[in-house]
């Protein structure tokens, strides 16, 4: 089983996307950490794409459509793939079928997470992760068990994404009303769209998916 999660930043992707790995051996493919990879470890592309992710634009479709071909060829072949933050234009999405297809998989299901915008500033901004392991954590929301432990690895250290910031947080929204969210209706007329309440807790935005996943 292949799927999409799709959805504006902050709708919960990640969080969704690491739960369905953690219950279903499904792999994530978040092209957003594919970028956030090459940019720290310093490599051309890397180098090329942090201006672009640091304004909050969307970086080249070739290099994300590059990536996410790689990484699915490090894939077994009875596993299922969790695209997440990818595609994100109809470029892109013209793309994931070619590479799909050459590599005799194809798309089951594209989730939609409906949220409401004004929240997903405050979702943004109070985002943080473990350093050490990358386990997300919400100052508000999802608060470590432990003040300052990491819940899964014990870790003491977390780090905040530079593009979190509300004011790239708009220019992030605007680019997903322009870019991504027509892409919707291509997967609609494919009769592949559900979608659910992102607004409602993790669990019950869980309980949602794992329904459509069971069809
Ligand atoms: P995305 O991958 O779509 O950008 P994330 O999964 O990183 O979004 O979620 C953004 C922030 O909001 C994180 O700090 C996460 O802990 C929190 N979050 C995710 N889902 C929910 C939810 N259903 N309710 C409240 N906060 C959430
Ligand atoms: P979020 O889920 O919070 O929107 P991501 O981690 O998915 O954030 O993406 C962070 C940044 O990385 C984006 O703002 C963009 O610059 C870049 N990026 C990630 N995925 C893509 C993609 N599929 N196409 C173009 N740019 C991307
Ligand atoms: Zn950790």
């Amino acid at each position: 089983m292949n799927i999409i999660l799709l959805g504006p930043p902050g709708a919960g992707k990640g969080t969704q996307a690491t739960r369905l790995v953690a219950e279903r051996g499904m792999v994530q493919l978040s092209t957003g950490d594919m970028l956030r990879a090459a940019r720290k470890s310093g490599t051309p592309v890397g180098n090329r794409v942090a201006a672009v992710m640091d304004a909050g634009e969307l970086v080249s479709d070739e290099i994300v459509s590059d990536l996410i071909g790689e990484a699915l060829d490090l894939m077994g072949p009875n596993q299922g793939a969790i695209f997440d933050g990818y595609p994100r234009t109809a470029a892109q999405a013209e793309s994931l079928d070619a590479i799909l297809a050459a590599r005799g998989r194809s798309l089951d299901h594209v989730i939609e997470l409906e949220v409401d915008e004004d929240a997903l500033v405050d979702r943004i901004t109070g985002r943080f992760t473990c350093a050490q392991c990358g386990t997300g954590y919400h100052d508000r929301f999802k608060q470590p068990k432990v003040a300052d432990t990491c819940d899964v690895c014990g870790a003491h250290e977390f780090k905040r994404r530079p593009d979190d910031n509300a004011e790239t947080v708009r220019t992030r929204m605007a680019e997903y009303r322009a870019k991504t969210a027509p892409i919707l209706p291509i997967y609609e007329a494919r009769g592949l769209v559900s979608r659910v309440d992102g607004m409602a807790d993790m669990d019950s935005v869980s309980a949602q998916i794992e329904a459509i996943l069971d069809r």
